[in-house]
């Protein structure tokens, strides 16, 4: 180890003496790993493989102690930092270049206690794992539909699912949360303690310090009914209206998804891909028109587990490696003059890994009052997300602008809302207004505003954490 070259947090580099650095490593439980290091690499590496950056210190957390001390020494040192949950936002955000990343992948216990139907989840769980805990007891909680994103980000966004028609989003079903502020002291934060704090940890993203687990809600759910119809794609007009009009008289139990994409094959298709969390016989009715209409050339609807349901697009979103860039939104009605628009587009994909999905939010999730969370945008409405993936980085250029020209010709269409999570590294100012239309003015002064007195440091703010990079205002 030698003095090391780090960027504070005015953007300004500085150099911190070797000394200080092994005094930080011999800090923590888990490792700390700087360039070159064993694991650094993958450490710092995130979804989406247009993100190349290399923080200076990765602190690999083991427990809560380690996010304490990586807070307070960024702190003390003035460093920038960034917080990697699962990596999979599309900005790349968890990771910072030149600074100090926190890295919770590591954290992963779970306690699952089936009697008072609540799980307690570290923060460096993916969906998958926390999954595979719960569903031990036959549990869940509203998660990612791919496995291997972040309980963490996803989370502390809103958390769109297969099981939020029937039980809300994954923030509806967190009970409580430890967080570590930018102090460096951990606040356990519910409807009870801080409230104001665990509103705007319902949807604020990770705006307000780091989060170290979450207490969840969980729920008897399994087997459950669910699969995928496939059309193609010249017949994408029937096909997505006939998936709105399904949307809009299924039953809580039922989520369901549209995409237009490539088939394995390189057959372009249309696609409605949905779960009936429920019953397994009153599932079959429900899904009985979805099933017959067309028919579809391939049906794969049929009795499945929850951890399964929750892997069936992962082939399509391989972790790391592929460029990536996407757009989104959300859209009240999906009327024949947006669909057009949409096909018509989609019939030009640069490449056969680009898609676009919509994912229908509605029931529980929609009848939450709009004040009770951060995430208030609670209308029965779609989240579209026109998605370019592709792997020859000398390509890159011509498909982002692509998918710029896709989104600019829906957004006339579009609600004027967006999905937190779903934004661009790009989105300024006013479309983070978007992703929270009301709530935003609270979650300025919620930011900005000191917490009270007795978790205040020097006279500043425990949750003024503009140093800590993720979504969200300010
Ligand atoms: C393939 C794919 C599928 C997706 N599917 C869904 C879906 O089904 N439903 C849905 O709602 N969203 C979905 N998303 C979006 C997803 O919610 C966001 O990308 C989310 O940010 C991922 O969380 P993460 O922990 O994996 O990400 P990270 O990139 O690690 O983190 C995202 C942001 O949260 C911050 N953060 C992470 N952990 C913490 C913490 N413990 N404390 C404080 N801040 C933290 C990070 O600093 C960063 O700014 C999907 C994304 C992808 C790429």
């Amino acid at each position: 180890m030698t003095d090391l070259r780090v960027i504070s947090t005015d953007g300004s580099d500085k150099i911190l003496e070797e000394v200080v650095v092994q005094g930080f490593a011999d800090s923590l439980r888990g490792r700390l790993a700087c360039p070159g290091d064993d694991g650094y690499d993958a450490a710092r590496k995130v979804w989406n493989g247009m993100i190349d950056r290399h923080p200076a210190l990765i602190a690999r957390c083991a427990g809560p102690a380690d996010v304490i001390a990586a807070v307070r020494f960024a702190r003390e040192h003035g460093l920038l930092v960034s917080v990697k949950g699962g990596g999979h936002n599309i900005t790349g955000n968890a990771v910072c270049e030149g600074g100090l990343m926190i890295d919770l992948s590591p954290m992963k216990s779970v306690r699952v206690d089936p009697v008072g139907r609540t799980a307690r989840a570290e923060a460096g769980l993916t969906w998958g794992e926390y999954n595979r805990e719960t569903q031990a007891f036959g549990l869940a909680s509203t998660g990612g539909v791919v496995a291997t994103t972040g309980i963490a980000g996803l989370t502390l966004g809103g958390g769109l699912g297969w099981l939020h028609g029937k039980h809300g989003l994954s923030c509806d079903n967190l009970l409580s949360a430890d967080i570590v502020t930018a102090d460096g002291q951990l606040l356990t934060v519910s409807a009870n303690q801080h409230p104001d704090l665990f509103w705007g940890l319902r949807g604020g993203g990770g705006n307000f310090g780091v989060v170290t687990s979450f207490e969840y809600q969980v729920h008897p759910v399994g087997p459950v009914l669910a699969g995928m119809v496939v059309h193609p794609m010249k017949r994408a007009m029937e096909v997505l209206r006939f998936y709105r009009d399904f949307c809009r008289n299924c039953p809580d139990e039922m989520v369901a998804a549209g995409a237009l994409m490539t088939s394995a094959d390189g057959d372009p298709i249309a696609v409605i891909v949905a779960a009936y969390i429920g019953d397994l016989a009153a599932g079959e009715k429900a899904m009985a028109s979805l099933r017959k209409f067309g028919p579809p050339l391939a049906d794969t609807i049929a009795p499945t587990s929850y951890v399964a349901l929750n892997t069936l697009f992962d082939a399509a979103f391989p972790y790391g490696g592929v460029q990536r860039y996407w757009k989104s939104s959300f859209l009240k009605e999906l009327g024949d003059d947006v669909l057009d628009t949409m096909i018509s587009r989609s019939a030009k994909f640069l490449s056969p890994m680009s898609n676009v999905l919509f994912f229908h939010l509605h029931g529980a999730a929609a009848r939450v009052d709009r004040d009770a969370t951060a995430f208030g945008l609670r209308d029965d409405q779609w989240d579209y997300d026109v998605i370019s993936q592709w792997t020859d980085t000398a390509e890159s250029a011509g498909h982002v602008q692509w998918t710029r020209e896709f989104w600019t010709a829906v957004e006339p269409f579009a609600s004027g809302q967006v999905y937190v999570n779903h934004l661009d590294a790009e989105e300024g100012t006013t479309r983070i207004k978007a992703a929270y239309s009301h709530g935003y003015e609270k979650l300025v002064a919620l930011k900005n505003v000191p917490d009270e007195p007795e978790h205040q440091t020097d006279g500043v703010s425990s949750i003024s954490l503009a140093p800590l990079a993720g979504r969200g205002p300010g």
